[in-house]
């Protein structure tokens, strides 16, 4: 067994600090990894406090991964040894069923394996993510990080960036449309630059009156402050797409009733508790839909990133040692992240488990 050392929790109500775990020794497939860099996510501080009531002790979160190569098993064929890689929300899934013959791993039928807190199938144990030292992970499930990108502002991208990517092409959102972006935390700030890229206009509703000027500068055109009937009102019935990020319940009717006829709002935000019931109404006078987004697929991750690599687009990004992840999660709650937090790896080593 590989020995790693990790942040993790050993209950709900406990701070991350360091743990030692075992992987598995790289397999044929697998790819050996040293992690430089980790995102942190609103769902890693979801799963660390039990809030979606799925979590096994102890946990190690982290799925926006970037990191070196080490070894690789005899039948890798796409990596060596120095390549600079990404891992993202999933490490496993079955391979056979029509989602991952789509290309669609993300909704495997069998349940894809997530990077922590998932079932490994190899050992039988718990995966753990990349607040962490190294990992390993079957070929088909890293990927390539172009040049040209800064590998610590890239690491979102494996999960902010795919999020809102990939429902941005899903509903084909591109120039002459008016796209919404509801949150600007990590998922919305990566959910504007995308969307700009793409050719849309980009309108950003924030409940932060303080981050209108940032918003305008990472690419939206226009900041709605939501809390403020006046600005949301004169936005009725004119949008073409809403992508909703917010982490916390809220009234959805605010959003509906500013999609044109036909318009969608696409939830990714995963809130513990859920949101009151929109008013049918809303959806039924203007044939709107109502619609959810997860992560997206491996071959869909790449493309971003490819993307990402040829527009110049990387997270913004306060970089952080592993020791200040405690309080990280504690400003993040408050929305008070500009506009990722990422681990620096390094400062791992080192640090010893009590
Ligand atoms: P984040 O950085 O904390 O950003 C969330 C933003 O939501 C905040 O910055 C804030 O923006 C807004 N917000 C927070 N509380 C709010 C409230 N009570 N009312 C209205 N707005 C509020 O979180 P994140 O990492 O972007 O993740 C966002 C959500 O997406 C989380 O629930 C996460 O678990 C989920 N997620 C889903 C997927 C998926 O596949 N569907 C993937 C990754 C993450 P303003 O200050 O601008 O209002
Ligand atoms: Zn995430």
């Amino acid at each position: 067994m590989l020995l790693s050392l990790g942040y993790g929790a050993t209950g709900a109500t406990t701070p991350l600090q360091p743990i030692r775990f075992e992987r598995r020794d790289p397999g044929p497939h697998d790819v050996q990894i040293d992690i430089l860099y980790c995102g942190v996510c609103h769902s890693d501080l979801h799963t660390v406090r039990n809030e979606w009531g799925n979590t096994v002790y102890p946990v190690v979160p982290g799925h926006e991964i970037i990191g070196r190569v080490t070894a690789t098993g005899q039948q890798v064929t796409r990596f060596r040894q120095g390549d600079l890689v990404g891992v993202g929300c999933m490490v496993d899934s079955c391979q056979r069923c029509a989602s991952c013959a789509e290309g669609l791993e993300q909704y495997c039928e069998n349940g894809f394996v997530g990077t922590y807190n998932g079932e490994e199938m190899h050992s039988g144990g718990m995966t753990y993510g990349g607040y962490a030292t190294n990992i390993v992970v079957t070929e088909k499930f890293v990927l390539r990080i172009p040049d040209g990108l800064d590998p610590a502002a890239a690491a979102p991208l494996l999960c902010a960036g795919i999020t809102t990517w990939s429902p941005l092409r899903r509903w084909k959102v591109g120039p002459g449309q008016k796209v919404g972006v509801v949150g600007l935390g990590g998922l919305g700030h990566m959910g504007i630059k995308l969307a700009r890229a793409l050719g849309a206009h980009v309108v950003l509703f924030t409940t932060s009156p303080g981050k209108k000027q940032d918003a305008l500068q990472l690419g939206a055109h226009e900041v709605v402050v939501s809390k403020n009937a006046d600005e949301m009102q004169a936005h009725t019935n004119s949008f073409d797409f809403i992508l909703n990020t917010v982490a916390a319940p809220h009234s959805l009717d605010a959003f509906l009733v500013l999609l044109k006829r036909d318009g969608t709002m696409t939830l990714v935000g995963a809130p513990a508790e859920p949101h009151p019931s929109p008013q049918v109404f809303n959806l039924i006078m203007k044939r709107r839909h109502l619609a959810g987004s997860l992560i997206g697929g491996i071959a869909e991750t790449q493309e971003m990133l490819d993307f990402c690599a040829s527009h110049g687009i990387v997270s913004d990004i306060e970089m952080i040692p592993v020791q200040q992840i405690n309080e990280a999660y504690e400003r993040m709650l408050r929305s008070d992240v500009k506009y990722r937090f990422v681990i620096d790896i390094a400062s791992l080593k080192g640090t010893a488990p009590a």
